[in-house]
């Protein structure tokens, strides 16, 4: 039997969605503890924006998602857009600074931002237990057992902030997953985003280390399904960097769905010249070099280890005198520039990837992330079917979704 006269809450898991959650909630009067099974709160928010920690973005709309209920995700970022989440942080006095429309503390450090949530929960005095292994829970009409591998818990209000199973070093597992599972929760499965691409071609551990600015699409049994712009990195086992990581869930959940579907990336070296304009230029460089080896003709061109890949996609020798390039060959150079095509196939796995696509549907939960089901029991952050792009919005969602879970509970239970 519940024996607390405070109302309770436990928040089972001590990423950002669930810290933020109890701090909210300890502000409306909940009596909080947060069950954590690794051996510390946060692990994750060190790790990310390289460790400087993008929590937020000024540009906060639903097209910054993905999820399969944009009404529900549109009326969030309607209640908790990117001054609201400010207005958390100011409260929590962190300093912080805004760089092309992203944000970040003032110290580059994101152990700030951790800092700062874990001083308020001391503050609030929220119950922190780490190492902690929550095994069920199980809704008993107006309380709620939590059940850990040494004790039984009870609470009046549980919220489920496990995440999902991106970069399970940190403790996200994929064991919030299977707790929903057995709550009887409609999930979609999860696959990979924000992740490198990886590609059958040898050739990668030749260029591997090279950073270009390009154009990047991926094409799915030959139609284009995204484009992204911004600096592609090459690494021996395929492409990385910003554009790569925000096609990347389309290729993780097409594969899902589809092991034999046909992938590709394309990528454009040039997105700023036109083919022929493209053409024109390395024409006249080729003639005006005439006497000079291809390779020094066109030296600076692109970075070396790409000039000499695009030479042998063209089947150019690379000592070959640039005056005798044939056209074809030349405009096979072109090609390449423009359209390099690249085989995809798959993405780096759970363990190296942001984010994770997929989670527990937004239609089994109200508009203030209680559970239809078990109406005592919420479910926030990652662990729901909410993925964002690169910038800031996962964490702006996580953050949100754990604020306006913890307002909802104290509506209906304060
Ligand atoms: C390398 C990296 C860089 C990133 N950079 C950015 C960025 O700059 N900006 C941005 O917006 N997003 C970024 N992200 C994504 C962002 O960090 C996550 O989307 C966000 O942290 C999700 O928060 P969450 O609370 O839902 O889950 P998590 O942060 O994953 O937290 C879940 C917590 O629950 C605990 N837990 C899990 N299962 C259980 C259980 N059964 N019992 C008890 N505890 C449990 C875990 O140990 C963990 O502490 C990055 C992610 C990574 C991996």
């Amino acid at each position: 039997m519940k024996q607390n006269t405070a109302k309770t809450l436990c928040v089972i898991g001590g990423g950002a969605s669930g810290l933020a959650c109890a701090i909210e909630a300890a502000r409306c009067g909940f009596a909080v503890t947060i069950l954590e099974h690794t051996d510390r709160i946060g692990k994750k928010i060190l790790m990310t924006g390289n460790g400087k920690c993008n929590f937020t973005n000024r540009l906060m709309n639903e097209e910054q998602y993905y999820t399969d209920e944009i009404p529900f995700l549109r009326k969030v970022l309607a209640q908790f857009g990117t001054d609201e989440l400010l207005a958390f942080f100011d409260s929590l006095h962190l300093c912080y600074k805004e760089k092309n429309g992203y944000f970040y503390p003032v110290s580059n450090q994101a152990a700030s931002v951790l800092d700062v949530l874990r001083f308020e929960l001391l503050k609030r005095d929220v119950q922190i237990v780490t190492s902690t292994v929550v095994t069920d829970i199980l809704e008993k009409g107006d309380y709620t057992e939590v059940y850990t591998k040494n004790q039984t818990y009870v609470f009046d209000v549980v919220v489920l902030a496990c995440g999902g199973k991106a970069y399970a070093v940190t403790g996200s597992d994929g064991s919030g997953y299977q707790l929903c599972k057995k709550l009887g929760l409609k999930q979609n499965p999860p696959s990979e985003a924000l992740v490198a691409l990886k590609s059958s071609e040898t050739y990668f551990k030749v260029v591997a280390g090279v950073r270009t600015d390009a154009e990047v699409s991926v094409w799915v049994d030959g139609q284009c399904m995204g484009t992204e712009m911004g600096e592609l990195q090459i690494t021996d086992y395929g492409i990385s960097g910003i554009p790569v990581f925000q096609l990347s869930r389309i290729v993780s959940v097409t594969l899902l769905h589809n092991a034999n579907a046909s992938v590709y990336a394309q990528v454009d070296l040039f997105p700023a010249l036109s083919k022929q304009a493209l053409l024109q230029h390395m024409q006249e460089r080729i003639r005006e070099n005439a006497m000079l080896q291809i390779q020094d003709a066109l030296s600076g061109f692109l970075n070396k280890k790409l000039n000499t890949l695009m030479l042998k996609h063209a089947h150019v020798s690379p000592a070959m005198q640039a005056g005798d390039i044939k056209v074809q060959s030349i405009h096979q150079m072109v090609q390449f520039c423009k359209k390099w095509h690249i085989p995809i196939t798959g993405t780096n796995d759970f363990s190296k990837c942001q984010v994770c696509a997929g989670g527990v549907w937004l239609s089994e939960l109200t508009q203030g992330f209680a559970c239809k089901k078990h109406p005592n029991v919420y479910v926030i952050g990652e662990l729901t079917d909410v993925d964002g792009k690169c910038g800031g919005y996962n964490l702006h969602y996580a953050f949100a979704s754990g604020i306006l879970a913890a307002r909802d509970a104290a509506r209906r239970h304060i």
